[in-house]
């Protein structure tokens, strides 16, 4: 059928098609302006992280506003009418800058733990992206840009979930500059990369090839406006507490100086790190500039990790007693066993990821008898048993630098 206009004609079937497309456009329309996440208030982000995340306080905090005003900007712009980056804001409307994150902190303290429960909270797209293999464009391993095909992977190439999503990037130390004089060779993983990541870490328009890997002329690429990602960049930075140390000596000249220096923890420096620290250990300027939200995570003590054992969600003991319950075997761990896998895991300077193998260590031989036993039987580790099982185990095994 052809149904005549003033110049040309449409058939019914092109009808129908205009008709498909129409719809199409509207459902996506309306999809990004809807933020499909419900936004939690700071405390109670706060809140659910302590359920995960045993101790480090200051960080859940800094975190949980920074998340929230990040995604209350998010929110903002989407449902406003000028939405994106081209749009032009009004002259009296202000613009909320978005906020990275660096979380410095050893290894093994919580930082990509801390990153992922938020994102699962939030239901937003979340990809653990590591610096260390990252170079300068052009040269062997990875581009920058691999860290959002990665997350364009995750959210299931919806360019616009992944736009709203979060990037952890981890061992951001190790992209420092590699001497403090520019030499004559080039430092294509060290500064290079910090220079890339500043493009991506800012907000702009950034083309992506969707299946990863290097970029090449003949691919199709995505467009991904970064503006609206959230970056969390996390590090161990090793040595940095020396830096602080010092800023803090050379600092303090004058008439405070002996009431300032009594207050000053010296086994934990990191608390009193500052923006210049990370310049001098090796970040330019510019990126330090833009990951405004700075925040540390403290050592481990033993009364740490003997939480971590049993308190999270889901703690290593909860774990192992929901695998024994599967068998219908009843678990029971005496008091002084969680002792000894703390007491372990700190001799051997293990932190938070050794309280597993030993565990595993100890467990081994339970878990291998006992699903062959009788049914509805209970498992009881005395200290006697799991001091047992950790002598007769290789003794080198647990021994790390
Ligand atoms: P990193 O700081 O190196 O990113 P992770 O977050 O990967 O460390 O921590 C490694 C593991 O140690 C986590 O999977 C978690 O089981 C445990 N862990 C570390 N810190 C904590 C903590 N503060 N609370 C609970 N579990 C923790």
């Amino acid at each position: 059928m052809l149904i005549s206009g003033i110049n040309a004609h449409i058939c019914n079937r092109c009808v129908d098609q205009a008709q498909l497309i129409v719809a199409e456009e509207q459902k996506l329309k309306k999809k990004e302006t809807i933020p499909s996440f419900k936004l939690l208030k700071p405390a109670e982000i706060k809140s659910h992280l302590d359920q995960y995340v045993i101790g480090q306080d200051e960080a859940k905090k800094v975190l949980s506003v920074a998340v929230y005003n990040h995604y209350k900007r998010i929110g903002k712009s989407l449902t406003s009418p000028v939405a994106g980056l081209n749009a032009s804001p009004k002259e009296d409307e202000v613009e909320i800058e978005k906020s990275n994150i660096v979380l410095v902190g050893e290894t093994g303290t919580g930082k990509t733990l801390l990153a992922r429960t938020i994102a699962k909270m939030l239901q937003v797209p979340f990809c653990i992206a590591d610096a260390t293999v990252l170079t300068e464009a052009g040269y062997v391993g990875e581009d920058v840009e691999s860290i959002l095909s990665r997350l364009l992977q995750v959210a299931d190439y919806d360019v616009a979930a992944a736009e709203r999503g979060i990037v952890f990037i981890d061992e951001v130390d190790k992209i420092a500059r590699k001497s403090d004089n520019p030499s004559i060779t080039r430092d294509v993983s060290g500064e290079g990369v910090q220079q890339a990541l500043l493009k991506i870490l800012e907000g702009s328009v950034v083309s992506v090839p969707p299946q990863g890997g290097r970029k090449h002329p003949e691919q199709k690429m995505v467009q991904i406006n970064t503006q609206n990602i959230l970056f969390i960049c996390g590090g161990a930075f090793d040595g940095i507490e020396k830096r602080i140390s010092s800023r803090l000596q050379t600092n303090a000249i004058g008439y405070s100086v002996s009431k300032e220096q009594k207050a000053l923890d010296k086994d934990n420096m990191l608390q009193y790190i500052a923006p210049q620290d990370l310049k001098s250990f090796g970040l330019i300027p510019e990126l330090v500039g833009r990951m405004p939200v700075l925040s540390y995570l403290n050592p481990l003590d033993s009364d740490a990790l003997r939480r971590i054992l049993t308190e999270p969600r889901n703690a290593l003991i909860k774990q192992y007693t929901k695998l024994f319950e599967l068998d219908e075997i009843k678990l029971k761990i005496d008091e002084e066993v969680y002792d000894l896998i703390v007491e372990k895991a700190v001799e051997f300077r293990l932190g938070a990821r050794g309280l597993r193998s030993i565990c595993e260590i100890i467990m081994l031989d339970a878990m291998y008898n006992s699903p062959s036993g009788k049914p509805n039987q209970q498992v009881h580790i005395t200290i006697d048993y799991a001091l047992n099982q950790l002598n007769s185990s290789k003794p080198d095994r647990l021994r790390v630098a």
